[in-house]
Order: structure tokens, then sequence, then C-alpha cells
């Protein structure tokens, strides 16, 4: 059943609901987890998307944001102001489940991620009791929400500090041909590594679309797009971005000033609803010569032709705050790799998640062994508990002991409390 939820009481009154009656329990905001633990059978879904005011106050450079709200809310909201934060790459993506999973965004190297910019929660925990959770009221839940996840209950509400940004910023996208791929992943690992904490982007392998503005050679084909934004003024941005626009050259320069709020929806139609979505990421501790081979041999083989590969650097602010410092670990590594597959029909499911899974298994050799909370696939208890290494796991496992000790909140990257074996072990704790 669905708790379409309008208020913190609403939602504290469909925690108590499930947790009494010992369904299963999910939160929706934006629904764009693919494991889809937005949802479950038998159970109530807290639907948070009615509960998505937004309120900026420039003075104090604060943003008030219910948990059920979309980025693209919150960017229209900010941007009247020439405010922002790190938010998702996708306008459509909920606020919530990616914030709680840490908030991996255009601005990260300018700004850090989404949760660095986190100043308080108003949480609904498994008690049904709403708290405030900051650096001053329950400060080892506040470092455990930022990165952890929605382990610790719903978050009704999100204080931001938000930052001048825009509303007009260097960006927009070049797109090189699939061939020229190799040489100019590697330019941008070299470039991205020295360059200033204001230029940030990333790069997507995908297919040009079969559009009239895309050149002929490329339209419909893979092809490697770089995606910037420079955080700074436009005109300092020319300089900066120059080695990257002259490399090549590329097929297409679509960089040029534009509203940051167009940016943040550049990509959108790369993601269109009904699809069928597999996906898994790796921290690279290199991006290696090699590693860049791989990436382009898997784009150009990709069974669908809505699949893609991300690599997305780290550095800048990412990398100036300290591991500890939230839940979040994996500040030093230099690239995220994110492999996404997208196709339509279910005939084609094995095909594209065993493309996902070898091209996976590929960068195992590169990467840190560390993974991306908000990029992992139902991928198993391990490899939740590598994402954050062991002792962040534990540190995170006493907060869960502490604060939902029967796992009501189990449908997600689960950190499992201590001694947490099965679904028959909750139902006895919660019963
Ligand atoms: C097209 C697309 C683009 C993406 N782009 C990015 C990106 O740029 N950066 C990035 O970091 N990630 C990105 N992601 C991943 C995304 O952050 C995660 O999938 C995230 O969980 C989605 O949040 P949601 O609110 O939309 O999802 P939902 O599916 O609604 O929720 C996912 C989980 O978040 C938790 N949750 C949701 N709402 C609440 C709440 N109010 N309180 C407590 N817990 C809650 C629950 O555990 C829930 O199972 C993208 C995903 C997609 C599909």
């Amino acid at each position: 059943m669905f708790a379409r939820c309008e208020s913190t009481d609403d939602v504290r009154a469909a925690v108590n609901f499930a947790r009494e009656r010992s369904l299963p329990l999910s939160v929706y905001s934006g629904g764009h987890s693919v494991t889809g633990h937005a949802v479950c059978d038998g159970g109530v879904c807290i639907d948070m998307r009615q509960m998505n005011a937004v309120s900026v106050d420039p003075e104090t450079q604060t943003a008030r944001v219910q948990g059920g709200t979309l980025w693209r809310d919150v960017d229209g909201a900010t941007q009247e102001h020439g405010l922002a934060m790190t938010g998702g790459r996708m306008s459509t993506t909920g606020v919530a489940g990616l914030a709680l999973g840490s908030g991996s965004g255009w601005l990260e190297r300018k700004l850090g991620l989404t949760c660095d910019s986190l100043r308080s929660v108003q949480l609904v925990t498994a008690d049904g009791e709403e708290i405030t959770v900051s650096e001053v009221e329950n400060p080892e839940l506040f470092w455990g929400i930022r990165g952890g996840g929605g382990n610790f209950g719903v978050v009704t509400e999100f204080e931001f500090d938000v930052h001048p940004v825009g509303p007009m910023v260097l960006g927009g996208m070049l797109m090189y041909p699939g061939p020229m791929a190799r040489d100019v992943v590697r330019n941008f690992r070299d470039f991205i590594v020295k360059a200033p904490n204001e230029v940030c982007g990333g790069i997507a392998m995908i297919s040009a679309p079969p559009e009239e503005f895309v050149p002929e050679p490329v339209r419909g084909q893979p092809v490697l797009g770089m995606i910037l934004c420079y955080a700074g003024p436009a005109e300092e941005g020319e300089e900066a971005l120059r080695p990257l626009r002259e490399f090549g050259p590329p097929a297409m320069d679509l960089v040029q000033p534009m509203p940051y709020v167009a940016i943040q929806q550049l990509t959108d139609g790369g993601a269109p609803e009904g699809m069928r979505n597999y996906w898994t990421a790796d921290f690279l501790a290199d991006l290696s010569d090699e590693a860049i081979d791989a990436l382009c041999e898997a784009h150009v083989s990709r069974p669908s032709p809505m699949s893609q590969i991300l690599v997305i650097p780290g550095g800048g602010a990412i990398g100036e705050i300290p591991e500890d410092a939230t839940a979040f670990g994996q500040r030093t590594s230099p690239f995220n790799i994110h492999i996404i597959a997208g196709w339509q029909d279910s005939a084609d499911d094995e095909v594209n998640v065993a493309w996902v899974k070898d091209l996976g298994a590929k960068m195992k050799e590169y990467a840190t062994g560390g993974a991306y909370l908000n990029y992992l696939a139902e991928e198993g208890e391990d490899r939740v508990r590598a994402a954050f290494g062991s002792d962040t796991y534990e540190r995170l496992q006493a907060l869960k002991d502490r604060y939902d000790p029967a796992n009501l909140f189990r449908l997600n990257q689960n950190i499992k409390p201590t001694g947490w074996q099965d679904e028959k072990e909750a139902v006895a704790v919660t019963a």
C-alpha cells in the first residue's frame, strides 16, 4: 500500500503502522534507485512526492528542502537567487536518495559532495519520533546520514548551505567521434588532476542522438561526450577550459555561457522513463591507459545504444574534506567509473546485465576496492561493506544498532544491525 504523505505526522503514522504490523517498509522520493528499493510488495511504501516544498533564504544562504523534492525544483528555487549546492546530474532524481548516499554532481570539485553542504535534517526514526540531526544535535548520526543512505529513518526536511553559482555559467558538451575516445580520455585524465577546483565535469561514453544538430558522421554513433561546467566567472572559464576544447578537435563544441539550470538538465534525455536498467560502479586508484582501453572497447561493444559509461573525476573540494568527516569514504580516489546499461525489452536482460558485470569485473584490477553507494545495484552485503570500508561500516552499524536495531529501514543498501540475519528474524524482533 502507498502512504501518500503530506506532513511529518503522516510520515510518523506510516512508520508506526508498518512497524506495529511487522510490514516491509520502503521510502519513495525520486524513484531513481535502480535496485527498486523505493517500492515493496505486501508492505507500506512511504510516498514522499507531495512533500516537495523548497524555501531559500538568500541572507543566510540556506535552502530548506522537503524530503520528497526533485533536484529540478531545488535548482529552480536556488537559482532565482544565484545560489546552488552540488545537485544530481539529472534534474528528475530525488534529493533524498541522492543526498543521503552523499550525492555526486557537476559542482562537486568546487563545492564538495551534496552531503558536504548539509547543515541538518529532520528525521522520523524507526520508533516514529521526529528528531533534528546536525553537528549539534545527534552529531554521530549526522556523520552517518552523510553517506550512509536511507538506513536510519525518513528525512522529512533537509537544510542545506547554498553557495553563489550562476545563474549563467560557462559549460555544455564537447562531442568526439568514438575512435578518438582513447586519446580524449587520456588528455582529460592528465588535465583534470592539475585543473583548478572550478573546472567541473566528466565524461560520458554514449551514442550521439540521431538529431539534426549532430554532425552527420557521428549521428547515432558511439561517441565520447565531455560535459563541462566552469564554477566561476565565465571569462576565467574560457581560458581554463581551452586545453580541453582545443584538443582533438571535437566533432561538436556546445560549450558556451548558459544558465546553470540548463546544464543541470543537459543529460535528462539520456535516461527516459520506462527503461530497464542495471549498473555498477567502482572508484579507481588510477585511470591507467589499460583501464581506458578496456572502457573504450566496452563502449563500442555495448549491446544497447542506450547504455553508457561515465568517468567522473574526483579531486578538488571532495578531497579537501577529511576522510572521516562523513560516512562517505573514498575522498582521495581520482576517478569514479559508473557502468550503466539501459534497454527496453526483457528478452535482452541477460546480455545487458552480462555487459555491465563483465566490464565491472575488468575494472576491479584498477579499483580501490571501494564503491559509490548511489551507483551500486543489488550486489550483496559484501559489496556494501566494501563500499564503506570495514571501519566506517562498523561505525555505521553501531548507529544502526542504536536507531534501528530491528532493521525496519532495510529496503536500501542495507547496513545490518549486529546479529541481523534474515527477514524472519526481523519479524520476530519487531513483534
Ligand atoms: C537517471 C539517474 C541519474 C542519477 N544521477 C546521479 C547523480 O548525478 N549523482 C548521484 O549521486 N546519484 C545519481 N543517481 C543515483 C541516485 O542518487 C540514487 O539512485 C538515489 O537513491 C536516488 O534517489 P531518489 O530519491 O530519486 O530515489 P528513490 O528510489 O525514491 O529512493 C532510493 C532510496 O533512497 C532512500 N530514500 C528516499 N527518500 C528518502 C527519504 N525521504 N528519507 C530517507 N530515505 C529516503 C530509500 O532508502 C530509498 O530506497 C542517478 C540515478 C538515476 C536513475
